[in-house]
């Protein structure tokens, strides 16, 4: 802090919410008995750090939060930087009369990735590959530790979407398409959090966390839009009751069960079919944010909408407010007009057309929160943990976690591992981009190709090993002699929207990088690696394609990559979603009645017969045997993958039968696989 800050002098002081002694609840309501409604609603305040007309605002309206939307960041965007950038808001907040900290908000949704040097862990879709949720407890706790340590006390993540359509611009962030997977992967909110009853979260090394975007994001409809015809990032979701209870509410009660600090509803709309409300923008949604989310799965965290998201719901901005706090929104993101939104909601409140009780449970809310993260007995950064920031130790953590995200979708004559005596050729547009690798949400909002910030790339990587290696990003002229091809090919980054579609591209790969697959692997053996947050499409190529591989976005540590291509590691990912043949298959997701993809939900070869996969412990033996039956079918298949839809179906069902705990249903499904294999 700087070396002005004030310290809170509690016994000085004197008032009973300054005594950290006291039970979170009785400091609350001492705080909040003291506080006048301009001070309320000051707090159900966020503001956009880039647009604070002038910092003496947060003192002037008593802001309860500030972010750093995606690339916001301070000058030098160092971990000092962010601390004393935070500390200095702070010390506005701190000299309000009744000193109430503010708490900072990012978006650190694979590490701190907004930080240049932070270790950049796989996105979402990877971790859903490893299907091990103790590695996404600790890429959670990682991202935690690196984040606090720079004074920001709050994360914008996990993203529970359950991502059903490929052509959402926001599936890499989504953990899969199947719920129980999902679910599964919710250890994260642990490793940010701690434990579930909060009482970690005063720890320099945890974040609050926020499960997003309830509900229904990773469904809306694929349509027109102004654009073009995509599946429309903040579109329309039009699912029945059951399907949204089964789908997209189903990761929300674990979210809450395992004490998820705050929730962000969904841009989208949401159409229940059959209720004969239509399209209803789930921020203005009662009878979903309070009714089910609060009163019916007992969510006690507070509520933030999405950015600039209340204005969106028709009405002029008085409306909106009232809708979206009578919905149950406790902190409105109001980037830029915060003080607009705050006279609004003071004069609402003044005129009786929202209840002062409204407010005082939104603020309820929110201090709680304050008080659990220790932000009124320490309000400034803790950066005793910036060592730990981009260390060997957490970029090993990130490496392993980007070994075990590699899935192996076909592997003809075993060709993978590599062995370092062979002579290889490495080509694509993606072998040696740290920033595509990265993807969207890496150092600014949509990320960038090229040297964005420090790691290694998947080039980089296979170079570790020693082996011989001849590098073309064009392969404009593979030539005689190496024994090997490995392509690298895939998108470039790009966060929300429609993805690399709304640039005028489909799931297909560019000209430049199909044109390097067809080179690389008419001339030599090859390996493909598709660095991408969604399948793309592979197509007839996959005849001429020796091994696949489905890297997703790995972040910052690609010797991961190299760590499975040369059998340092097994490869032991699975498809957290269904690959497609065609786009016109699409959206094609387990449990469909017709499923003929080109790999199922699920697949994912091994280099070794144990696939060394995390062990369910209560259901080991049961467990072991699923995997053993998986293993058998993917064997007589066969590596060159001779898939049919009477094997994909079932093969896909029985991934979801065993991550909901069915395991003799799972090896029923198996059985059916391997009989039509
Ligand atoms: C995204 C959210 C994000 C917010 C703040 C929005 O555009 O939809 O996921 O948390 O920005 O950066």
């Amino acid at each position: 802090p700087p070396a002005e800050t004030p310290t809170v002098v509690i016994a000085a002081h004197g008032l009973p919410y300054l005594d950290p002694g006291l039970p979170v609840r009785r400091r609350v309501a001492d705080l909040l008995s003291r506080m006048t409604l301009e001070e309320k609603a000051g707090q159900m305040t966020q503001a956009e750090r880039g647009a604070l007309a002038t910092p003496a605002d947060i003192t002037a309206y008593g802001l309860g939060s500030l972010l750093s939307g995606g690339g916001s960041t301070p000058t030098p965007n160092t971990p000092e930087g962010w601390a004393r950038m935070i500390d200095g808001f702070q010390l506005r907040a701190m000299s309000t009369r009744l000193q109430i900290p503010l708490i900072y908000a990012v978006d650190a949704v694979h590490g701190h990735n907004n930080l240049t040097g932070a270790t950049i862990t796989p996105h979402n879709i990877g971790l859903g590959a490893a299907r091990d949720p103790q590695l996404a407890h600790d890429m959670g706790a990682l991202t935690a530790a690196e984040t606090r340590a720079t004074g920001v006390p709050w994360d914008f993540a996990p993203c529970l979407c359950v991502t059903r359509d490929d052509r959402w611009g926001r599936a890499y962030e989504s953990f899969g398409e199947d719920p129980a997977l999902v679910k599964s992967m919710e250890t994260i909110v642990q490793g940010l959090q701690g434990a579930r009853d909060g009482r970690d979260l005063d720890r320099n090394d945890k974040v609050l966390a926020t499960a997003k975007h309830f509900v229904g994001d990773g469904g809306t409809a694929y349509g027109s839009s102004t654009t073009g015809t995509y599946a429309i990032d903040q579109g329309i979701t039009k699912v029945t009751r059951q399907e949204l209870e089964a789908v997209h509410l189903a990761p929300y009660q674990e979210a809450v069960d395992r004490g998820v600090g705050s929730v962000m509803p969904s841009y989208s709309s949401l159409d229940i079919l059959g209720d004969g409300r239509g399209a209803v923008r789930m921020h203005a949604r009662a009878d979903l944010i309070n009714g089910v989310l609060k009163d019916r799965m007992g969510f006690d965290g507070f509520v933030v909408s999405d950015w600039q998201a209340i204005d969106q719901i028709p009405g002029d901005h008085a409306s909106d407010v009232r809708t979206s706090v009578g919905a149950g929104l406790d902190m409105i993101m109001v980037p830029y007009a915060y003080g607009d939104f705050h006279r609004t909601l003071v004069a609402e409140v003044r005129a009786g057309r929202i209840s002062e009780r409204r407010v005082d449970d939104a603020v309820t809310r929110i201090l709680t929160q304050k008080f659990r993260l220790g932000l009124f007995e320490k309000p400034y950064a803790d950066t005793g943990g910036i060592a730990d920031i981009g260390s060997p130790a957490h970029r090993a953590a990130a490496r392993e976690a980007v070994a075990k995200s590699q899935v192996l979708l076909k592997n003809a004559g075993g060709l993978l591992p590599l062995r370092k005596s062979q002579k290889v050729y490495v080509a694509g547009s993606d072998a040696d981009d740290l920033g595509n690798q990265s993807g969207g949400w890496t150092i600014t909002w949509q990320g960038s190709s090229g040297a964005i910030t420090e790691g290694t790339t998947v080039l980089e990587g296979l170079r570790e090993t020693g082996a011989e290696i001849t590098h073309s990003a064009a392969a404009s002229a593979p030539t005689a002699g190496h024994d090997v091809g490995v392509v690298v090919v895939g998108e470039t980054p790009y966060a929300e929207g429609f993805g690399d579609v709304g640039n005028g591209h489909d799931l297909e790969l560019s000209a430049a990088d199909k044109a390097a697959v067809d080179r690389v692997c008419g001339a030599m053996k090859c390996a493909v690696l598709i660095v991408s947050g969604r399948p793309q499409l592979i197509g007839d190529r996959l005849a001429d394609i020796d091994a696949l591989v489905a890297s997703w976005l790995p972040g910052t540590e690609g010797d991961g990559v190299a760590d499975v291509l040369y059998g340092r590691r097994p490869f032991t990912g699975r498809l957290p979603v269904t690959w497609p043949k065609s786009e016109a298959q699409l959206p094609i997701n387990v449990g469909d009645t017709a499923y003929d993809p080109q790999f199922p939900y699920g697949w994912g070869l091994t280099t070794k017969a144990s696939t060394g996969e995390h062990a369910d412990a209560t259901h080991g033996a049961a467990h072991a045997l699923v995997t053993e039956a998986r293993l058998r079918v993917q064997e007589k298949v066969g590596q060159d993958v001779r898939m049919t839809e009477a094997v994909a179906k079932p093969f896909a069902a029985a991934e979801h039968l065993l991550l909901t705990g069915r395991y003799a249903q799972a090896l029923a499904k198996l059985g059916e696989a391997y009989r039509a294999a």
